[in-house]
């Protein structure tokens, strides 16, 4: 996006990126990292983090807490004293550019909500609409968070790659719901997690035999099969 071309990235200091069930896999593929090195649980009581967009997770060691999963930040490397997303390529602060121009370093594996910034889909209309973004994206009026040069404008953004990235992001935010609702039934403790993760997702695709068989066994309950019961597909 071209008004992001010569930014210091702002967005990627600034923000705690939630990230769902398939940008954990995607992450994983494209990172070479495992889990425990680009994501951690933040605790959102006020549901802050969450928004309208992820999930909380409860685990067991803190039931009452909920939690979502988010990229790690790291400290930044040009802009002492302050936080970015470890995946950011910062570059060096130089007269023209103070902040110095920054990119993601995992263009291709980045999350959905890195994706669709700063877009949302409003569900009413179907349709995309861009955010008001404020001048800083925290409380902390330090430059490094500053964020976008003006407000985005519908030129900004391709109408059709936007709308695809917010129609694959709806439907994936909704089959991470339904797998923390799984989860939260019966919370395991926070090292179980990205490997409960891996075998729903791994599970994901069905055969016409099995999604006919699950519908013999529990009728009811065939549209949560991949989500409710992962366990009896590995077995
Ligand atoms: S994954 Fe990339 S786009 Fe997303 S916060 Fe990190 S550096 Fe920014
Ligand atoms: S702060 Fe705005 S202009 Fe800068 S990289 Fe992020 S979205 Fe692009």
């Amino acid at each position: 996006m071209g008004m992001c071309e010569n930014c210091h990235a702002g967005c990627c200091r600034s923000y705690a990126i939630p990230i769902i069930g398939a940008d954990v896999i995607r992450l994983e593929r494209e990172s070479n990292l495992t889990f425990w090195e680009f994501a951690c649980r933040w605790a959102d009581p006020q549901g802050e983090i969450a928004g309208n967009y992820a999930p909380h997770f409860h685990f067991q060691d803190e039931p009452s807490t909920p939690f979502v999963i988010c990229l790690k930040q790291v400290e930044s490397k040009t802009l002492p004293g302050t936080q970015c997303c470890q995946f950011l390529q910062e570059g060096t602060p130089v007269t023209e550019q103070p902040l110095g121009v920054s990119r993601c370093g995992m263009y291709q594996g980045r999350p959905s909500a890195c994706r669709v910034f700063p877009t949302k889909y409003d569900v009413e209309n179907e349709l995309p609409i861009l955010h008001t973004i404020p001048q800083y994206g925290r409380e902390e009026q330090n430059p490094a968070y500053k964020l976008c040069p003006r407000q985005w404008a519908k030129e900004d953004v391709d109408p059709i790659a936007v709308a695809h990235e917010l129609m694959i992001a709806r439907y994936e935010v909704g089959f991470f719901n339904r797998i923390a609702a799984a989860w939260n039934r019966s919370p395991k403790p926070w090292e179980k997690f990205p490997a409960f993760l891996r075998d729903v997702y791994a599970n994901r695709i069905s055969t016409q035999q099995e999604m006919e068989q699950a519908a013999e066994a529990a009728p009811q309950t065939i549209r949560l099969y991949q989500v409710d019961q992962p366990q009896k597909k590995t077995a």
